[in-house]
């Protein structure tokens, strides 16, 4: 069956083809002028004083870790409730993943629970800017001030949100993931925002085979360098990011608005102080409601309404992280586990029209309701 009304819709206009064609043409097509310029509009969106770009979301993840020069045994705690890459890139750069629970307001990392998994071998806290809410960043900033750990937030899906006015991309390091399905996006490709200089060096090192200067090793790198071709995509879309954010806000509205008071369906909030660029809109279909959430998942697909669920259980949850010597599950996380079991994201997306989202309102209603 076709998707009538897709969970995501990538769309390059015509115009922004035009980018894209002329870095062809220059026969420049690998990290350079775009890249900068790309660099320096992610500056703008966060406030940072460096913007480091990478090719994706999770080499900016990994490239943060490995600025902070982690030794062995180091901990880094993070959300349970969250994209696997989150897991991966701690895992990758040799740290020992740990987790705190999250809360069901803003899906994000739970701050009183920190103490219960931080230590002295605590060296970052990781939070999530989960469906682009900003995590609760002045108590997780103050535990890590506290225990002496960096910050690496995953603002993957969190292009401009803000906490206390404040764009998230500054509590230390900051990945962005340009991912396609992201609010902005690349194809492929990430940044780190930090305003720390020296990491920011290290970044930059790291990325180009440990290189400072030509032929000059200091360290051993990689290659998670950003094209110019990938860069020219997103560049673009910087200026209709706010445009962006308030067609998603109205849509967040509309269902707001529409699909209040039914028994069993949880609508999602902006917390007070925070402002939320609705990457996802994700309800929660709990014990009370007429049907189980697959259920709704799959009715709503048979009327042509893609409907996601981001994420099916907690990230630890795969043979493959609960047996593996780096990660930590403690007690396991009740919440993130039952948000698994009763998460729904309907379509929230800039593209939507008003016929979209009334078919969205009735499909959620006939089946709930
Ligand atoms: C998409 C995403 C990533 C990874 O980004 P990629 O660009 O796909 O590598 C990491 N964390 C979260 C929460 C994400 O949604």
């Amino acid at each position: 069956m076709v998707s009538v009304i897709p969970i995501t819709k990538v769309e390059c206009p015509e115009e922004d083809i035009d980018g894209v064609v002329e870095v062809l043409r220059s026969g420049m097509l690998a990290q350079g002028a775009v890249v900068e310029r790309f660099e320096e509009l992610c500056r703008e969106m966060t406030g940072a004083r460096h913007a480091v770009a990478v090719n994706s979301g999770t080499t900016a993840l990994v490239v943060s870790l490995e600025a902070l020069q982690l030794a062995p045994g180091d901990e880094v705690v993070t959300s349970p409730f969250t994209f696997a890459a989150t897991l991966n890139a701690i895992l990758e750069a040799g740290a020992v993943a740990r987790f705190a629970d999250v809360r069901t307001d803003d899906f994000g990392i739970d701050p009183s629970l920190l103490d219960g998994v931080t230590s002295e071998r605590t060296r970052v806290i990781m939070p999530v800017h989960l469906y682009g809410q900003a995590a609760d960043m002045d108590p997780i900033a103050a535990t890590a001030e506290r225990l002496g750990a960096a910050i690496v937030e995953d603002a993957a899906q969190a292009h401009g949100a803000t906490y206390r006015d404040r764009p998230v991309g500054t509590w230390g390091l900051a990945a962005f993931s340009f991912y396609a399905t992201k609010n902005l996006q690349a194809g492929e490709g990430g940044v780190v925002t930090t305003d720390d200089d020296a990491l920011a060096e290290r970044m930059r090192i790291l990325r180009n085979q440990g290189m400072r200067a030509r032929y000059e090793y200091v360290v051993p790198g990689h290659n998670y360098r950003l094209t110019d071709l990938a860069a020219a995509v997103a560049v673009p879309q910087f200026a209709r990011m706010s445009s962006l954010v308030a067609a998603r806000r109205r849509n967040a509205e509309v269902y707001a608005d529409q699909l209040a008071g039914i028994d069993g369906l949880e609508l999602p909030a902006t917390l007070p102080g925070r402002g939320h660029v609705w990457h996802q809109y994700t309800v929660r279909v709990t014990d009370e409601a007429r049907r189980t959430r697959d259920e709704v998942v799959a009715a709503l697909s048979e009327r042509g309404i893609g409907a996601g669920v981001y994420y099916p259980s907690a990230v630890y949850d795969y043979d493959c992280y609960r047996d593996h010597p780096l990660v930590r599950i403690d007690g396991g996380c009740p919440v993130a586990e039952e948000l698994g079991r009763t998460v729904l994201s309907l379509p929230i997306h800039q593209h939507l029209s008003e016929g979209d989202l009334a078919e969205v309102v009735a499909g959620v209603r006939e089946i709930l309701a």
